[in-house]
């Protein structure tokens, strides 16, 4: 038999406000533990929480920009369960009337576009951690760090359409990017800022009936969502195949394995004796909110990619790269707009300033050769001032010292000679040197034509135009 691998996400995307999402308590990573707390999100008794509005135009924003609806009346509910991480007892989060519902996203499988259902998205609070062992001025045993208790969550819920851990990693690449995009996450999945849960079920090819599904919990890179949805997916239908069944169940995924193992069986939901919460009115969203906010986003990714293509003259795939995030497609735009040819920005960009970026770990943002600087460059290379091959050089130089490209091609005597007077007594030079190489030349070996281009481009230090080097060359090996 052969089987289908089916796939739904749930995402949990931590958004970049500055305090929680039901207190004024700082949202700031990485601080001693329990220093960011109040009795709120300590969860003492009689605190009252306080929705934070912020949160509310981000989670607006995030389905405006997936195609969803926005609940015009949504509910805030408990979710109860016992943890340690968890102080109240209950998480607050949202169940029958999520802020956001019915959306899609359009990925990219082989060429072809297929919409991915989003079933829902809520907003909810984050639980605190468990600390272990010789930590945080932690002698032995375990301790709570509150910290990240009331953060603010969105989760995005997708309806089980993906077929395959490629269509999977698509899928959490465009959501990646447009949550980092909108500026509501800052995307860092090894802090966990954006991190997957991931369904699967497999059933026969031709069924209409999904399988049982197992959830593997917290997945936070892209590699390791494939890695476990291919490890599942094999597990899963080899175990079909030896005559067992697939339970419903909560996995975790081990990177150092490769492998997922069982961590409990799966609650459903009447698990968690949801119930609205009192504390918390339920939300109203009027039409003119969710149009002011429509009105304040910026052109999305998959816009800007479209609009880079007809405006620049830019293939699908150099498109792509240089909409890949915001920062990079500003930068690209702010060069094409001091008035230079749009195709040279791109592969400087795509080459150079991508290559130095990767190489020094510095992030688009914090480049140190600025639009002005890299069309300064292009600018000399047009004009005919320096060839492409000096460009290079003066880039790195760029690069290493801010400096204008103009003063590092006048101090280091870089100009491009094009003067066909020092080119000839040059090619004169080498021809008579390589008197024998000439010879054969002469005789037919027409690919000896590069090593004279080479010597000549040596000798000029890199200096020779080299469009006037081939003219003269080839009147001067021909013309005797
Ligand atoms: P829960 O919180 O109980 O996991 P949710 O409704 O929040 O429930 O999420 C269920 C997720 O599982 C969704 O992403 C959905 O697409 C996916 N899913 C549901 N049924 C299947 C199935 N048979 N195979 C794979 N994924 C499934
Ligand atoms: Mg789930
Ligand atoms: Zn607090």
């Amino acid at each position: 038999m052969r089987f289908q691998p089916v796939i739904g996400l749930e995402v949990h995307v931590q958004l970049k406000t500055s305090t929680k999402i039901f207190c004024g308590c700082s949202t700031s990573f990485g601080s001693q533990p329990n220093s960011q707390t109040c009795p709120v999100c300590l969860g003492l008794p009689g605190a009252l929480p306080v929705l934070n509005k912020k949160v509310v135009e981000f989670a607006i924003k995030a389905g405006l920009s997936t195609n969803c609806s926005i609940t015009p009346r949504s509910v805030f509910a408990r979710k109860n369960y016992f943890y340690p991480d968890l102080p109240k007892g209950y998480q607050i989060s949202q169940f029958e009337d999520p802020i956001c519902q019915h959306g899609w996203l359009d990925i990219d499988v082989n060429g072809e576009t297929k919409r991915i259902g989003i079933t829902r998205i809520h907003m909810e609070e984050d639980a605190g951690k468990l600390v272990h062992g010789d930590v945080s001025g932690l002698e032995e045993g375990s301790g709570v760090d509150l910290n990240r208790a009331c953060t603010p969550l969105l989760e995005v819920v997708s309806e089980p359409d993906l077929r395959s851990s490629d269509e999977a990693v698509s899928y959490l690449k465009q959501l990646h990017q447009i949550v980092t995009w909108l500026g509501i996450c800052d995307g860092n999945m090894e802090e966990g800022s954006f991190r997957c849960d991931a369904n699967v079920s497999v059933m026969p090819v031709g069924s209409a009936t999904l399988g049982t599904r197992a959830e593997i919990k917290n997945v936070n890179s892209f590699k390791f969502v494939k890695q476990a949805i291919e490890y599942e997916i094999q597990r899963q239908i080899e175990l079909i195949e030896d005559g067992g069944t697939v339970v419903q169940e909560t996995r975790l995924f081990d990177p150092n394995s490769g492998k997922t193992r069982s961590m409990r069986g799966k609650e459903e939901a009447h698990d968690y004796r949801y119930f609205p919460d009192p504390d918390l009115v339920p939300l109203v969203i009027d039409e003119a909110w969710v149009e002011r906010t429509r009105h304040g986003l910026p052109e999305l990714p998959e816009q800007r990619r479209q609009r880079f293509m007809t405006d620049f003259a830019l293939s699908d795939y150099d498109a792509g790269v240089l909409t890949a995030s915001r920062e990079l497609a500003d930068y690209f735009e702010s060069c094409v707009s001091l008035d230079v040819n749009a195709k040279s920005v791109s592969n400087w960009v795509m080459g150079e300033i991508t290559r130095s970026l990767n190489d020094s770990g510095t992030s688009i943002a914090q480049c140190p050769v600025t639009p002005p600087l890299l069309v300064g460059l292009l600018k000399l290379i047009d004009g005919g001032t320096i060839s492409g091959k000096i460009a290079k050089t003066v880039f790195d130089e760029m690069w290493r010292s801010g400096k204008d490209p103009a003063v590092i091609v006048e101090e280091q005597g870089l100009v491009q000679v094009s003067d066909s007077g020092a080119i000839e007594a040059i090619i004169d030079e080498i021809l008579t040197r390589e008197a024998g190489q000439v010879e054969e030349y002469r005789s037919g070996k027409d690919k000896l034509f590069g090593f004279f281009v080479g010597q000549v481009m040596k000798a000029s230090k890199g200096k020779a135009n080299p469009a006037v080097v081939n003219e003269l060359l080839l009147g001067k090996l021909k013309g005797r």
